[in-house]
């Protein structure tokens, strides 16, 4: 096992993927929107989001400035827009409350909008260069197989300190933190890992003949049909006007099972994503009046 930091290290160093947040100049801000995008959205369609994003809001307090239907509209189809009300009022208390500069210790960062555990220890890690283990299911699942002989794992409390006994101490540290995640991310991968283009020499699950999983690990959810689709079908129909839309216009978006996207439309109002008008009608947060 005490080959694993000089084996990524190296691997990385070679293999890693040229990710626009990588790149040198950008802020700690750019890259805590990078990490809201990131948390359940594919890496090939949050890039352009992002790119974009950046270029017309590059700071907390211009994010802060932006109209709620703005920051709506521009999170497009990343999925699950309470995200982007979130990155919204995150930008607001990091604008107003702490002089438009991201705070760099995983406590404050947990103390604002819409930063839970694993975007605090991120952002510390990835923005601000500290040696803090940074756990998602990429990192949980290579450490699983790697250290533990298992073919994944879920979520324990035992993640942070499994991850924190690897990191090496140093600059070398937070570098280590993103190969793991990167191995997760492209050669362990959860259905077919590439052992064959594996960094590491030693790895107890390979060793074990890949004993196969003992518990259920969680699926990610299909999408066809759930109430996340028809919420994203609403969201169209109001991202792409600009006034206000009657109830007609979007009752059309989804005419499956109209109870389904009436409890859509209700979720939608109750997160404050949609506004309803004096007249009934219905727009995007901000622009019901
Ligand atoms: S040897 Fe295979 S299972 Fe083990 S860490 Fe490498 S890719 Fe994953």
């Amino acid at each position: 096992m005490t080959d694993i930091v000089p084996q990524l290290l190296d691997w990385y160093r070679r293999e890693q993927r040229d990710l626009a947040w990588r790149r040198p100049g950008v802020s700690p801000w750019q890259i805590l929107v990078s990490e809201f995008m990131l948390q359940q959205t594919p890496v090939a369609r949050v890039e352009p989001i992002w790119l974009a994003w950046i270029e017309r809001w590059p700071s907390p307090s211009a994010t802060a400035a932006a109209g709620a239907a703005d920051v709506l509209r521009a999170w497009g189809k990343l999925g699950y827009p309470r995200r982007a009300k979130r990155l919204h009022e995150c930008a607001t208390v990091i604008a107003t409350e702490h002089g438009d500069a991201v705070p760099s210790d995983v406590e404050t960062l947990l103390t604002l909008p819409g930063v839970g555990a694993y975007t605090a220890r991120a952002v510390a890690c990835f923005a601000y260069r500290q040696r803090v283990p940074v756990v998602d299911t990429n990192v949980r699942r290579v450490v699983a197989r790697v250290v533990h002989g298992r073919a994944d794992s879920p979520a324990s409390v035992r993640d942070l300190d499994d991850v924190a006994a690897l990191l090496p101490d140093g600059p070398d540290a937070p570098v280590f933190s993103v190969a793991l995640m990167e191995l997760g991310a492209t050669v362990c991968t959860a259905r077919t890992p590439r052992c064959g283009l594996c960094p590491l020499s030693d790895c107890a699950w390979r060793s074990n003949g890949f004993p196969a999983a003992t518990e259920t690990v969680r699926r990610v959810q299909r999408y066809a049909g759930t109430d996340r689709q028809v919420r994203g079908r609403l969201m169209d129909v109001l991202r792409g006007n600009n006034s206000p839309v009657s109830r007609a216009q979007l009752d059309v978006a989804w005419l499956t099972d109209t109870a389904q996207r009436d409890r859509a439309l209700d979720s939608l109002l109750v997160d404050g994503l949609v506004e309803q008008t004096a007249d009934g009608r219905f727009a995007l947060a901000g622009e019901g009046d």
